[in-house]
């Protein structure tokens, strides 16, 4: 594969991945992609995202100990979403920066990220939301646009962090009480509701008034992003109230865009 130079002035190494391609239409890239690796070693994720046949790839792969590698140009297609969608758009590859966080994932022990990763994760986010424009609610994770297939970069991925530097939309999550909740089962115009809101938020949930095993799931990736002290699927106040707060605090395009759709 020809080396080429990073994109990022903070990208130190470059592995060049020959999985990539265009962005449909000479899309604007306008969306950043957060991942795990969710792999036992870091010498497999890289070689899963830079061996061709796999036809996986991201944009940036962050180390443990900070260190940035570049793997697909960012003016080029990577293929780390899959099928997903968000706001009314589902080729998601077209239109983001995928960035692979090393982590082995929930189904490895899924260990804390280090302090140094998420400060070369914050400063790459940044430079890359500078260079293109990328607005803050527009930094996701895969499971907010995959919420039936993916889980990362998961409930221990610190966004309150990340939001600190202005990387992420974010508000405090509202607190946990005791009181009513929406589940699994019910049907009703408050799960329609929900639904509608989840939908203007961006998540791609259909809108069918029964809180049905889709719905749990995008209820749980909301949580697993914006409450992640209690990840079960499960509308309750809190997650209700941190889900109205963070609709009334986007900026008035944003939501049209996704309601529209
Ligand atoms: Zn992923």
């Amino acid at each position: 594969m020809k080396a080429f130079t990073p994109d990022s002035s903070i990208a130190s190494d470059v592995i060049p991945s020959p999985n990539f391609g265009e962005r449909n239409k000479g899309r604007l890239v306008d969306m950043i992609l957060l991942h795990y690796t969710g792999m036992p070693d870091v010498e497999g994720a890289i070689a899963q995202l830079c061996t061709p046949g796999t036809d996986v790839s991201a944009h940036y792969i962050v180390l443990e100990d900070g260190r940035i590698v570049q793997c697909v140009p960012e003016a080029k297609r990577a293929w780390h979403a899959g099928i997903s969608a968000w706001a009314g758009e589902d080729d998601i590859n077209s239109c983001s920066i995928g960035v692979e966080i090393v982590n082995r994932g929930h189904d490895w022990g899924y260990p804390d990220f280090p302090l140094r990763q998420i400060a070369a994760v914050i400063a790459l986010c940044r430079g890359i939301m500078l260079r293109r424009n990328v607005p803050p609610h527009r930094v996701l994770a895969h499971s907010d646009v995959a919420p039936s297939r993916k889980k990362d970069p998961g409930e221990k991925f610190p966004w309150a962090s990340l939001a600190n530097s202005g990387v992420g939309h974010w508000v405090f999550p509202a607190p946990i009480v005791a009181g009513e909740v929406l589940k699994a089962g019910a049907t009703s115009d408050d799960v329609r509701a929900l639904q509608e809101a989840l939908r203007r938020y961006g998540y791609g949930i259909p809108v069918t008034g029964k809180y049905d095993g889709a719905t749990m799931e995008v209820v749980a990736a909301f949580q697993r992003h914006f409450r992640p002290l209690r990840v079960d699927g499960v509308a309750d106040h809190s997650t209700m109230a941190t889900l109205h707060a963070l609709l009334s605090s986007l900026p008035g395009d944003a939501v049209n865009v996704a309601a529209a759709t």
